[in-house]
């Protein structure tokens, strides 16, 4: 296979170690770039006028609690992996629903958000194949975290795009990291279940006096209880905290803790 073989470039989101390529792969072979439109929407701000969105997860992260210390470099963890992108603009946007041809069989566009908000993932009902981009790996569970490009509940979007995948006859997937897996249904069961307990163990942390997510985040069992949170880098460090965010979002929404913005967003038990 060669460069000019490729016809078409489907990027799931727009993630460094996804769409890092594209712009390379398109400049070799002449082929086109499709992407969700949520995705294109961030391209701008993550690549190339990385300034404001650097500023704005500054305050993001200093009004959850973040001590300064800290700051600068959860703030500007994600700058040296942008750098190794090579961006390009899509040649044409996708919602959700679109089928696409391919040799053979053709793949329907399945809006999957959460990881990141226009994720998407490729079904191809005629070979039940799925290809899954990040939405589902086999054995690390997919980071979901709310930050200032997220939108406004993105776990709860996550967990609805799961219970839409349930639907689907699969027999492969094909996820963006780790390895293929045939145990799709099992493994949207325990995504799930991992979901229900984080958000039990985080609704365990919330109490009546008023925390911040960074506070609440530093008090959660991460990778079962393994990892110290004063030994995690920025960059798991950051991801942890926009993890917790999304959490307690869900349960500011399903009214079970109160959300109370001042300087700073304090989260306690509902009265
Ligand atoms: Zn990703
Ligand atoms: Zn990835």
């Amino acid at each position: 296979m060669d460069f000019e073989d490729i016809t078409q470039i489907i990027i799931t989101h727009v993630h460094p170690d996804h769409f890092g390529l594209a712009g390379k792969i398109k400049e070799l072979s002449g082929a086109e770039v499709t992407m969700h439109k949520l995705e294109e929407e961030i391209i701008r701000s993550r690549y190339w006028d990385t300034d404001s969105l650097t500023q704005q997860m500054g305050s993001w992260l200093r009004s959850n609690g973040v001590p300064d210390d800290e700051l600068p470099g959860l703030q500007n963890v994600s700058l040296e992996l942008a750098k190794l992108v090579d961006p390009v603009a899509p040649n044409r946007l996708l919602s959700s629903g679109e089928t696409i041809p391919v040799e053979g069989s053709s793949l329907q566009v399945l809006w999957c958000p959460g990881h990141s908000p226009g994720h998407i993932c490729l079904y191809d009902q005629k070979r039940k194949l799925l290809f899954a981009g990040d939405h589902l790996l086999p054995k690390t569970t997919p980071n979901i975290g709310m930050h200032v490009q997220s939108g406004p509940d993105p776990l709860g979007g996550y967990l609805k795009a799961l219970d839409m995948l349930q639907e689907l006859d699969v027999e492969m997937v094909l996820p963006g990291h780790e390895h293929i897996f045939t145990n799709f249904q099992q493994r949207i069961e325990e995504l799930s279940s991992h979901h229900k307990e984080r958000m039990a163990h985080i609704r365990g942390v919330v109490g009546d006096t008023p925390q911040v997510a960074y506070d609440i985040a530093a008090r959660i069992p991460w990778v079962e209880g393994k990892v110290k949170w004063d030994r995690i880098g920025a960059f798991h460090k950051r991801a942890a905290v926009c993890e917790t965010l999304a959490h307690l979002e869900v349960l500011t929404i399903e009214q079970k803790i109160d959300k109370i913005e001042n300087q700073y967003v304090y989260y306690k038990v509902r009265d």
